[in-house]
């Protein structure tokens, strides 16, 4: 098994030979945290971007879609919150002359505790075979309960120390928990500073009529502000939803994971309006639904884990991520809030326009509140393609790089060879490639043996290989080879279709 950073190390690189990510503008060394897509990158984007979006939208009658720009009126940012409250909580080395965010220095810590407990779990299960009792043990073992209750008090005191505004307390923290340079050791530390994530940019030909902008950091007041031309124009009773997918920019404070934290980056956002006092049911239901969602893909139940927010933002009165296992940890992936009516209660004051629905069962008018589900693309793009790829030791003792993502969200459905270039054959594997490419993206490939071509193939993603041999020409058929499992099987040309459909649609995914 490879080591988590071995990992890493090896998805960064395996993204960007196969033409999945590059860094922007490399030829000039790069730009830090933010990243273009190549050839594959780009399809398999779109095709994370899609399958969220039929299951979102197209799946649910209540749920419609948006396209909302990314320069808003200046003030959407300040009845959002955003200009006074948008901040992480800033920490620099004095040595390392390194900038940390304070509270994910305090939450790696904990996490550290976290996976001590794990540990000791973990002993006493192999130690006590099937006379194992995990709760009990949880409760009782002093160590483990010592670790649980120091990781409690820890965050339990950040989130308060956060809440108050109370930063020399956040530093105190650090200094008690002995936390180091990560990189370094050094534990000479400034003082905690809050920092404003927005990028701001200016409107306008001339400096003096400049108006002062944001780049949108959340997709989500797009929403909002269009909540009632959406609710009026498509008669949208309560409760329905509203989703979009777009670009969203923060100037994040360290930007050091990839594409897992970038300055530029998309998300893909769904508001769903409901009647005040029903959040928390549909906050509930939201949780499930996208849990769900994310386990149709097949990534393995055991990397994905709810975390309850105890820091609630300032809009939220209840507040969880999906976390995934990446390879550096479980981290955020997707986030679900309750976020009351502070949005559009607060652009109603802002814009001095009522943003009401009248409940035409209850006979009276309210702002609705909002359960919001939010996940970034680019997140969700590292999450599938650092479960894909793997080094499969094979029978008989050579390896293989291969790229298992889901057919649904491959790049390439398939790929089309002729056994030889020669004997009519490249004739008929481009007929199929005509013949298929209306439904499906598919690749030919002529060049060197089969095997290598397999492999080219499977390091790249692609689920199925099609290939024509001198058998075709007798019996009409093909042989196609499964990436995952490479068992092949024989399907005749007029079948290939169907067989593609039932594979890769989204259909047989999600339902
Ligand atoms: P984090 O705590 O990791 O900074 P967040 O809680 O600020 O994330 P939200 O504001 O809830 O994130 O944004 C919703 C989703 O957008 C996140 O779950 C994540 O998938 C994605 N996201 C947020 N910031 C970034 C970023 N800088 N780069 C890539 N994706 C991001």
């Amino acid at each position: 098994m490879a080591q988590p950073d071995d990992q890493f190390k090896r998805v960064i690189s395996h993204a960007k030979e196969y033409g999945y990510i590059f860094s922007s503008s490399e030829i000039y060394d790069g730009l830090s945290a933010v990243y273009d897509y190549g050839q594959n990158g780009a399809e398999l984007k779109k095709n994370i971007r899609e399958y969220w979006w039929k299951s979102m939208v197209h799946l649910h009658e209540n749920i419609v879609g948006l396209d909302a720009s990314i320069f808003m009126h200046p003030t959407t940012w300040k009845a959002s919150g955003h200009v006074d409250a948008f901040n992480d909580p800033l920490i620099d080395n004095k040595d390392s002359k390194k900038r940390y965010r304070a509270d994910v220095l305090i939450e790696d810590y904990a996490e550290k505790l976290n996976q001590k407990a794990q540990k000791e779990i973990e002993k006493a299960k192999k130690r006590f075979g099937d006379a194992f009792d995990e709760n009990e043990f949880v409760n009782t073992n002093p160590r483990v309960v010592r670790y649980r209750e120091e990781q409690d008090r820890v965050i339990k005191r950040m989130a308060r120390s956060l809440e108050a505004e109370d930063l020399a307390d956040v530093k105190a923290l650090i200094e008690e928990l002995e936390i180091a340079d990560p990189d370094t050791g050094s534990r000479n530390w400034t003082d905690v500073r809050q920092f404003n994530l927005m990028f701001g940019t200016k409107l306008g030909a001339s400096a003096e009529n400049a108006t002062d902008l944001f780049l949108r950091p959340e997709t989500a007041q797009g929403i909002f502000v269009n909540f009632l031309n959406v609710q009026k124009s498509g008669r949208m009773k309560i409760p329905f939803g509203i989703a979009q997918t777009g670009k969203a920019f923060r100037n994040e404070i360290v930007a050091r994971q990839f594409i897992f934290r970038m300055r530029e980056f998309e998300q893909m956002e769904m508001q769903f309006f409901v009647r005040p006092g029903e959040e928390l049911k549909w906050y509930e239901h939201w949780k499930e639904t996208r849990m769900k969602w994310h386990l149709s893909l097949g990534l393995g139940e055991e990397n994905y884990r709810f975390h309850d927010h105890e820091k609630m933002a300032h809009y939220a009165n209840a507040a969880a991520d999906i976390e995934f296992n990446f390879p550096f940890g479980f981290k955020e992936l997707e986030g679900i809030h309750s976020r009351t009516d502070f949005d559009l209660k607060a652009h109603e004051e802002h814009s001095g326009k009522k943003l009401q629905f009248f409940d035409h069962e209850l006979n009276e008018s309210y702002v609705p509140y909002v359960v919001e589900t939010s996940i970034g693309l680019d997140r969700m793009f590292l999450a599938v393609f650092s479960k894909a790829l793997e080094e499969e030791e094979l029978e008989n003792g050579s390896t293989r790089t291969v790229l298992k993502i889901p057919s649904v969200l491959a790049p390439f459905k398939a790929a089309v060879f002729p056994l030889l270039k020669k004997d009519g054959l490249p004739e008929i594997a481009q007929q199929i490639v005509d013949d298929l490419k209306w439904d499906f993206n598919v690749d030919y490939d002529e060049k060197d043996a089969v095997g290598r071509r397999y492999r080219r193939q499977d390091a790249a993603g692609t689920p199925f290989c099609i290939t024509v041999d001198h058998e075709t020409k007798e019996d009409n058929a093909v042989t196609v080879r499964d990436r995952d499992s490479m068992e092949q099987v024989r399907i005749p040309i007029d079948k290939l279709s169907q067989f593609l459909h039932e594979k890769v649609d989204f259909k047989h995914w999600m339902s």
